[in-house]
């Protein structure tokens, strides 16, 4: 089985990726790390990731086939974590996964309301000299406004209000089409992201089960 867990920013999705791959034995296809390493060492992904550039989708499906490889993942047990991210880049996915005899079989969303995502962004900070990221709600730094390694708290502009408004509208018109799309199909898996990660994870763990008995 191959999953893709969506949901806005702020939804956090990523905390439920890593629990869910975990609980399950899946591989987490976490893209855009995968893209930030590679940045490291490629001139052209690092200049792409800098101008705030998207990589083409078909290089995109391209790096993550290298990356599985490279890890030996398979095209199998799978949990795709910041891609697709547009209704195109999803059906290229389904197409590729298809052409290895693999498919995406459930998609879970992560149900977020607007201003509930603007209070968990407006809450990050990060550090100035390490980079690690805090939440003031929901993962504070022991000290009050410094870092654990002594860095200075600082609110990226990505954080602010206006700029998290946009970013949601960006997934409501891009990404929204997916869920809709599946929701058709029958393969979306809805869950209320507001409330305890732990709560979260067992509520998509149990959906996750019953859906696979009942196709046994
Ligand atoms: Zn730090």
């Amino acid at each position: 089985m191959n999953y893709i867990i969506m949901g806005p920013q702020g939804s956090g999705k990523g905390t439920q990726a890593k629990i869910i791959a975990e609980k399950l034995g899946l591989f987490h296809m976490e893209s855009g790390k995968m893209l930030r390493v590679m940045a490291k060492t490629d001139k052209r992904i690092r200049n792409m990731v800098k101008k705030g550039l998207l990589v083409p989708d078909r290089e995109t499906i391209n790096y993550i086939e290298k990356h599985l490889t490279d890890n030996n993942a398979g095209f199998d047990n799978l949990i795709f974590d910041g891609y697709p991210r547009t209704l195109s880049q999803f059906e290229l996915l389904v197409k590729w996964l298809r052409s290895k005899g693999k498919d995406i079989d459930y998609i879970i969303f992560l149900n977020v309301s607007e201003d509930e995502s603007v209070k968990r962004l407006s809450s990050r900070r990060t550090c100035s000299k390490c980079g690690e990221v805090y939440n003031l709600i929901t993962n504070p730094p022991s000290k009050q406004n410094a870092c654990n390694c002594g860095g200075e708290l600082f609110q990226r502009e990505d954080d602010k209000p206006d700029t998290i408004r946009k970013r949601l509208n960006i997934f409501n018109s891009q990404t929204k089409p997916i869920i809709e799309k599946v929701r058709e199909d029958g393969k979306l898996i809805e869950v209320d992201g507001e409330r305890d990660i732990d709560v979260i994870s067992n509520d998509i763990i149990a959906r996750l089960k019953e859906k696979n008995v009942r196709h046994n």
